[in-house]
């Protein structure tokens, strides 16, 4: 971790990534802590993470904000658009949190991608950035030079509990990193490099997604909170640094629409209801939780709103899964495979669809007694289907119902205008 007699920065000339990091700061003790403070960085970013986690509600940012959630500690949030602070008042914490005169624990999120400030250096500007300080060499009230968020990010990065990347743009690049790439944008997990640790001796954790569920991110947060205070467990992630326990499955196994894949039915319109794939979706191969979830407070979603899965989750994205309106090359593969396994399935399906809406007093009778229409009775085919059917469903296990002899005492009954069709034996009506 730097001190606060550290040299003063010049504009333009921010560290090299490749260097970064070089410190291993002390590791922080584990709670229980009564403020974390968080830092909210923005590098090649379009607000749009900011957005969702301010739409959070399960669990949402407010709680944690008036620090009303039991055992969590109070968060203290340097948000460059939300901190009612501005100017050097603003910019104080980011320089206690440097010079390690904060005081309290803190957790850095990094919202966009990070540019390689060495390319707007040679014409004298800078990508993103966040401050100003004096040119070295200035005297006091000399001038000032803006500080790039690159060289906030390898400052406060070695001595925070954790690094937080959310968003695509964050975690792998996204659209700033895609073909071209002008800015040299970059992860910071590619800026931070391979042996970064947290002072909690944490990697840097991803949320990935264009924009990410807001809750996906206050989730993480409060489980990391959980593990800093010392009363949970440390929260499962993959290799990538994303919770596992939210990106461990595919869209496709969480869409609602994917018994239509099963059954090999696939819509060829943007918003129709059966399977999208055919139009250019790709959640079969995306890591995302976004049906499941829902984008805010568990409603829409693309795949719930009609629309395709574009793969915004991944580190792929965007040049692996473009262009978007075309269907992916591998999906001719299993679809082909789906229409052929999945029309015999679904035939079979509709049969005992049919069998399944019927009462048994219906079977018995063979009369369905609905206004709504005059349905069908069973066909010869179908009794002997459900005959067959039954006796497998029922193999090995003591039938529900009535003892042999006894089952015509079951269907009969007084029904208003018709005559009565008690038909037990056993017993006269009216005694
Ligand atoms: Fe899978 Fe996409 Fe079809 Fe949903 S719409 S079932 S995610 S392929």
């Amino acid at each position: 971790m730097g001190t606060a007699t550290e040299p003063k920065i010049r504009g333009g000339q921010p560290s090299i990534p490749a260097t970064m990091p070089q410190e291993q700061p002390e590791r922080l003790p584990l709670g229980p802590l009564k403020t974390i403070h968080v830092f909210w960085m923005a590098g090649m970013s379009c607000d749009g993470c900011t957005i969702t986690v301010a739409g959070a509600t399960n669990p949402g940012i407010e709680g944690l904000l008036m620090g009303t959630v039991p055992a969590m500690p109070k968060v203290l949030l340097h948000h460059p658009v939300l901190s009612v602070e501005s100017g050097a008042e603003f910019m104080q914490s980011f320089k206690d949190a440097h010079a390690g005169t904060l005081g309290d624990p803190y957790v850095v999120v990094f919202e966009g991608s990070v540019p390689d400030e060495r390319i707007a250096k040679r014409t004298g500007g800078y990508w993103s950035a966040m401050g100003s300080e004096l040119m070295s060499g200035e005297a006091e009230g000399g001038r000032h030079a803006v500080v790039p968020t690159t060289e906030w990010l390898s400052r406060l990065a070695p001595g925070a509990a954790a690094t937080i990347a959310i968003g695509t743009c964050a975690t792998w690049g996204g659209i700033p990193s895609a073909e071209g790439n002008p800015t040299g944008a970059m992860s910071v997990m590619d800026f931070l490099g391979k042996d970064y640790r947290s002072a909690f001796g944490l990697p840097v954790i991803n949320i990935p997604g264009c924009a990410p569920q807001g809750d996906n991110f206050t989730e993480t947060v409060f489980a990391i909170l959980l593990f800093l205070q010392g009363i949970g467990p440390l929260p499962a992630f993959d290799e990538l640094g994303r919770p596992s326990w939210l990106y461990g499955e595919t869209v496709h196994q969480g869409c609602t629409r994917a018994g239509y894949y099963e059954e090999g039915v696939f819509t060829k319109e943007y918003g129709g209801k059966e399977c999208l794939v055919e139009i250019g979706c790709w959640g079969p191969v995306v890591n995302c939780n976004i049906v499941k979830r829902g984008a805010i407070n568990h409603m829409g979603g693309c795949m719930a709103a009609g629309g395709i899965c574009i793969a915004c989750t991944m580190p792929g994205f965007p040049d692996k899964f473009s262009p978007f309106y075309k269907a992916p090359p591998g999906g001719i593969i299993s679809t082909t495979m789906s229409r052929g396994v999945g029309g015999v399935i679904r035939r079979l399906r509709r049969l005992s669809n049919r069998h399944a809406n019927r009462e048994r007093r219906w079977d018995v009778n063979d009369d369905v007694p609905s206004g709504w229409a005059n349905l069908p009775g069973s066909t010869v085919g179908l009794k002997a289907m459900e005959f067959f059917y039954q006796k497998w469903q029922h193999w090995g296990a003591r039938k529900p119902g009535r003892n042999p002899g006894e089952e015509q005492r079951l269907w009969g009954g007084m029904r208003p205008g018709k005559p009565s069709d008690y038909i037990d034996d056993s017993v006269s009506e009216g005694k």
